[in-house]
């Protein structure tokens, strides 16, 4: 039996793309598609180039946290075109493809991997430094067909995108041991939402002119503790790094960094904007640019 020629497709299409990071999480809603575009975003304006493959088929949030709802894709004699944010930023979605935003899309593993399959084997990326590949909540069929696939063609790794909450770490213990499973290199793991800490901490308080923000957030953290860490997890006060850094230590695996909860990025990320561009998003874009440069 020779080659399975949906994989030698695949290699060949994928020899012009540099690195490739695929963004995982345990659960849906813990901010991995948020942090696929603010990343892609990143890397663009150090002047990559970048495509981001949304792959999440059940949930494509990713059109339209880069602003591009309703964008249609074209096809051309070297593939499938992505639809371009700026000359090196290109994104590549299911929800380009569907008529009704609305509509759900009720599909079997097999037709759902043959889609993995046909975006990468059949997208026109050109010659980028950087793919992103926003995949699907959980360790589905979806995700083997994908890993079997990028792993035939070279991948640097998984970045894991989790909540502080003990729900979420778990499941993403079976994320983490999953990569190790299939041999896929953990790059390390992100705690988003991480509290509200960093933002009060932007605020700075002042009494007759003196600052005294850390006194606040002192009195805060010992009157209301909630409204730091917002879920409640205690994990957050914890000065080694609770949460998500606990357990990158036990699983032996990289702690990337926190990024807190930020009203901000919330909205830039509901109106398809990069956090970068202005100062607005002061508690949040440091801490991804961090996380970026770890990467
Ligand atoms: P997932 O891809 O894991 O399902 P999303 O990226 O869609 O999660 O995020 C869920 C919601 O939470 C989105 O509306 C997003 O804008 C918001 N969000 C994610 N991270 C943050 C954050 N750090 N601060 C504020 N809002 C956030």
């Amino acid at each position: 039996k020779g080659p399975d020629p949906d994989i030698v497709g695949i290699i060949e299409r994928m020899a012009t793309v540099k690195h490739k990071i695929l963004v995982l999480s345990g659960k849906g809603g813990v901010g991995k598609s948020t942090f696929s575009a603010q990343l892609s975003f990143a890397l663009a304006s150090k002047d990559h180039q970048v495509g981001l493959l949304d792959i999440d088929i059940c949930g494509p949030s990713i059109p339209k946290m880069l602003g591009l709802e309703g964008q249609d894709i074209h096809q051309s004699n070297l593939g499938w075109s992505p639809v371009y944010l700026d000359s090196n930023l290109g994104v590549m979605s299911i929800g380009f493809m569907l008529p009704n935003p609305d509509e759900a899309v009720i599909w079997r593993g097999p037709r759902k991997n043959g889609l993995i399959k046909q975006f990468l084997k059949d997208v026109h990326w050109g010659e980028i430094d950087y793919l992103v590949v926003d995949a699907p909540p959980g360790t589905s069929d979806e995700h083997i067909s994908i890993v079997q696939y990028l792993q035939a063609t070279g991948i640097d790794g998984a970045v894991v995108v989790t909540t502080p909450q003990q729900v979420s770490l778990a499941d993403v213990r079976k994320e983490i041991s999953f990569c190790k499973k299939v041999g896929i290199r953990v790059l390390g793991v992100v705690e988003n939402m991480s509290g509200l800490r960093q933002r009060l901490a932007d605020l700075r308080f002042e009494r007759e002119g003196e600052d005294v923000t850390e006194w606040a957030l002192q009195y805060v953290k010992e009157k209301a503790p909630e409204l730091l860490s917002l879920f409640g997890c205690s994990d957050v006060f914890d000065s080694r790094g609770g949460g998500a850094a606990k357990m990158c230590r036990e699983m032996g695996v990289p702690f990337l960094g926190k990024v807190p909860m930020d009203p901000l990025l919330g909205r830039a990320a509901e109106e398809g904007r990069s956090c970068f561009d202005d100062q607005r998003c002061s508690a949040s874009a440091p801490a991804l640019l961090r996380i970026v440069e770890k990467l």
